[in-house]
């Protein structure tokens, strides 16, 4: 029924997600996975066509992005526009698959009285219409006090160079910079707009005007307002030093370019009158974990998202990635 492209070399061993998931199965041509936009190497070897694309997902990316009257709408299948890692693997257990995203943001949003933490869920949608998801739904000893930082490098959860993963529902999502689209939207210093939050306001990559009011001033990286705290967890917690294994080894500071939400109020190329905007930064928190306006409701995911393994309780998490657990850092014994 589909493609004969791939082989099943150890160049390229592993699973491929089924199409058999979806409604309605793409006939696969190579021209349509080069159009994917995402890596096809080909080679003959012998009278045999085989293609190296071990990291391609098999569906393409389809995302539309328009607002009518209030509302920006972001309608999208969850497939990037970029090569991925391998998936499932060995710290990640599953399957890129297409969504059926259909997000609304407020077109013109607005400052909120007070700020809206987001420790877990979907912070927003990427211009390639895969999500933002920063929190890993992983805690110490299920303590929510203690919830692992994906990006520390004290747990593995299967990233792959872009900083995603896949949930149990198939959805790739992001929990720091997108390498993929950046390099497709041509990195490179600038200001460049990356997506919008589940609030409206837009989310921008990790170069931000150095003054915020004029765009002749130059670019230059933000800093987060976010430092490590200073000494040791307390006794009742995992112990050991704050070193970043768990967002609450962060404090905010204010001491780098942005506020607690991880933005800002200037000019952007797309809002030459003046925005707050979020940006993504390389360190803690890299996407914000808190919303200056306030969250569409659109970005909650649905119970029928979190597709717990069979016989085993629903949980309200939504980001869980069984049946690996993170190790446990050598400062907690
Ligand atoms: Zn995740």
């Amino acid at each position: 029924m589909h493609s004969h492209l791939y082989d099943s070399s150890p160049l390229h061993a592993h699973a491929h997600p089924s199409p058999s998931t979806m409604g309605s199965a793409p006939s696969i041509s190579r021209r349509m996975l080069l159009a994917a936009g995402g890596f096809l190497a080909t080679t003959l070897l012998g009278r045999r066509e085989l293609a190296i694309a071990q990291d391609h997902p098999l569906w393409s990316s389809e995302v539309t992005i328009y607002t009518q009257g209030n509302w920006r709408y972001i309608v999208s299948n969850g497939i990037p526009n970029h090569v991925t890692g391998v998936f499932p693997n060995q710290n990640n257990p599953n399957t890129i698959s297409p969504q059926r995203y259909r997000f609304q943001v407020a077109a013109r949003p607005q400052i909120a009285d007070q700020i809206t933490p987001n420790p877990l869920g979907t912070f927003g949608v990427a211009i390639n219409g895969v999500t933002f998801d920063p929190g890993a739904a992983e805690f110490w000893r299920g303590d929510r006090s203690w919830q692992y930082e994906a990006l520390s490098g004290q747990i593995n959860l299967g990233l792959d160079g872009n900083n995603a993963h896949v949930q149990p529902s198939g959805a790739y999502h992001y929990h720091g910079l997108p390498m993929g689209l950046l390099a497709n939207l041509g990195d490179g210093r600038r200001m460049l707009l990356l997506g919008y939050a589940a609030d409206g306001f837009p989310i921008y990559a990790q170069y931000g005007y150095v003054n915020p009011a004029d765009p002749a001033s130059g670019v230059k990286k933000m800093r987060s307002g976010y430092q490590l705290k200073q000494g040791r967890r307390p006794n009742n917690g995992p112990g050991g030093a704050y070193d970043g294994t768990f967002g609450q080894d962060y404090e905010f500071v204010g001491a780098g370019d942005l506020d607690e939400c991880n933005g800002r109020f200037g000019v952007t190329p797309e809002y030459p009158d003046g925005v707050y905007h979020y940006y993504i930064t390389e360190r803690f928190p890299t996407i914000s974990r808190n919303f200056r306006g306030v969250p569409s409701t659109s970005f909650r995911r649905s119970p029928a998202d979190r597709q717990s393994p069979p016989g085993r309780p629903q949980t309200p998490l939504p980001d869980l990635h069984p049946p690996n657990r993170p190790r446990r850092p050598p400062t907690s014994d």
